[in-house]
């Protein structure tokens, strides 16, 4: 830092990079647990919750897996395993609650603004899918967290759950489905928006939209510099903290990688696009009220698993369906061509080039999505909806992900479709990069990010007081209590208002 710097420099406790849903569901946490505590929130963009965390950016699914299949794994000895499932649905519901004590405590209003029930399903075609859905449901009939899901081979049920998937099907076909009332859409970015409002109308809490930051240096007294660039009038700034959180999303990795901790290296990204195809017909949104989720592809990734959702966005119903995954070098949709070379250092070099080589079908793959033709497209979806028209459907460009490259080993490198929250040794900065399952279980990960980064002050009472009334089944697991479930399930359905909300318009 120059003389001039260190005297303009901003002091602050607490800085959160980037203004998505994760800083913001921080940026909460942290002001409920520490209200003295001086935030900084630093965005690039010149509004907040404008990437990844943006309704049409997402598919606005609530991940409890209640219909993800890629989320209960088929074993080699042909057995289904639910251990991710019941880790998913469980964060799931503390999300919903951290959410519905927001709204109690009258720190966000309104939550049709974000969330809305939804039936979630599977569907699948053929007979060996036809026969893995049955195993899933039968082992997911063990837990609680899926009570109330029920199994369907009838054509003509299903017709009544989906029309629009139905009709036109043809009625020999082998097809089965699983639906469940309990699950909704959110729309991150109105829910994000909220939040952050909440929070810049705080003391000692400020936002700074058109600021990027460019660099994260410790300074001699250990404190953390991070240079900010004002996009608007181009002038750079110092802001000086104890803390970081870098959830700047997909650039997260290149900000981690300047902050140079050594739990960094061997890091990388591997960045995938999305598209959608959302329907412009009123008549035939309106035919659909559902999640459902089909399986992918062979060879294609699961973030691909494609779905077709009715979405509530700004008081309308919507519909889409996708994703289409493709491959592109920048790790935001506002980001640059050049994101993913700048990201490759001699620390993480190795694990790139083996997770790249291990990987050459599934960025061949990608390529090939991205290439294909609105025809092609069409094709697809009228697998899942065959009277589909192509001029019911425009194309929609969807958030970019940045999936985690991590050291192997015995690979050298791999590639992950999860999230990694990395922290230093002495928990003073904490970033979070992956995409996967994402912003529904942004409260179990930011709690995840205070118990590395805030260890002592976690296990004092105070705390923990302050994060049950936030999260009343704080410390203990759902996946073992079937009351407590059904406590938790039935207040947080009664503060969101879920199953009663009004028929919106389309
Ligand atoms: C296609 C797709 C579908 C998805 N579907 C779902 C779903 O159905 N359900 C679900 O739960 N999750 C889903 N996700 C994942 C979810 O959207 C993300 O996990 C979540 O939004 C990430 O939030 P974030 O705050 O980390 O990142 P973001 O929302 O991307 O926010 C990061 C912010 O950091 C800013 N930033 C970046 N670099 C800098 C810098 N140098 N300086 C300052 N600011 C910076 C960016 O501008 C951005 O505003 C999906 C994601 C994608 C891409």
């Amino acid at each position: 830092m120059t003389k001039k710097q260190r005297k303009t420099a901003v002091n602050a406790d607490i800085v959160l990079i980037g203004a998505g849903i994760m800083s913001a569901t921080l940026g909460v946490l942290l002001k409920q647990l520490m209200p003295e505590a001086k935030i900084q929130i630093l965005e690039r963009l010149d509004e907040v919750a404008a990437e990844s965390s943006a309704a049409w950016n997402n598919a606005g699914t609530g991940h409890s897996a209640l219909c993800e299949l890629n989320y209960t794994p088929q074993n080699s000895n042909g057995s289904i395993s639910i251990d991710k499932a019941l880790h998913i649905a469980e964060s799931f519901e503390v999300s919903k609650q951290f959410w519905a004590s927001l709204v109690e405590m009258g720190l966000i209003s309104m939550p049709d603004k974000f969330i809305h029930s939804i039936p979630h399903m599977s569907l699948v075609v053929g007979e060996n899918n036809v026969s893995f859905l049955k195993k899933r449901y039968d082992a997911m009939q063990q837990s609680h967290l899926f009570q109330g899901m029920v199994y369907s081979e009838n054509f003509d049920k299903i017709k009544e759950w989906v029309p629009l998937i139905m009709d036109g099907r043809n009625k020999e076909e082998k097809i089965a489905a699983t639906r469940i009332d309990i699950g909704t859409d959110v729309n991150f970015g109105a829910l994000t928006r909220a939040m952050l409002h909440y929070l810049s109308s705080q003391d000692g809490v400020e936002m700074r939209l058109a600021h990027e930051v460019q660099d994260i240096q410790k300074d001699e007294d250990g404190r953390w510099e991070i240079e900010v660039k004002n996009l608007t009038t181009r002038r750079k700034k110092v802001i000086t903290a104890n803390f970081v959180f870098i959830g700047a999303g997909g650039g997260s990795l290149l900000l981690l990688e300047k902050s140079g901790i050594p739990e960094a290296k061997g890091f990388g990204g591997f960045p995938v696009s999305g598209q959608w195809l959302k329907c412009v017909n009123p008549e035939v949104i309106k035919e659909h009220h559902a999640k459902v989720y089909g399986k992918a592809a062979i060879g294609a990734p699961p973030m691909s698993v494609p779905h077709l959702d009715t979405r509530f966005i700004d008081g309308k119903k919507a519909l889409l369906f996708g994703p289409y995954a493709g491959f592109s070098t920048k790790f935001l949709k506002n980001g640059s061509y050049l994101d993913l070379a700048t990201s490759i250092k001699i620390g993480n070099i190795r694990p790139m080039i083996a997770a790249g080589l291990d990987n050459i079908a599934l960025t061949r793959y990608l390529i090939n999505e991205v290439r294909q033709s609105p025809e092609d497209r069409i094709k697809t979806l009228q697998y899942y909806v065959p009277t589909a028209k192509m001029e019911d459907w425009e194309l929609e460009y969807a958030g970019q992900r940045v999936q985690v490259i991590k050291k192997d080993e015995e690979h050298g490198g791999k590639l992950e479709f999860g999230t990694e929250v990395v922290t230093n040794a002495e928990g003073s900065l904490s970033a979070l990069l992956g995409a996967s399952p994402g912003a529904s279980t942004a409260v179990s990960i930011m709690l995840d990010v205070l118990s590395k980064c805030f260890p002592k002050q976690m296990k004092q009472k105070e705390w923990k007081t302050k994060l049950q009334a936030l999260i009343p089944s704080y410390g203990h697991s759902l996946a073992k209590d079937a009351e407590l479930t059904a406590k938790m399930r039935a207040r947080s359905a009664a503060i969101l208002e879920l199953n009663e909300k009004e028929e919106i318009s389309i």
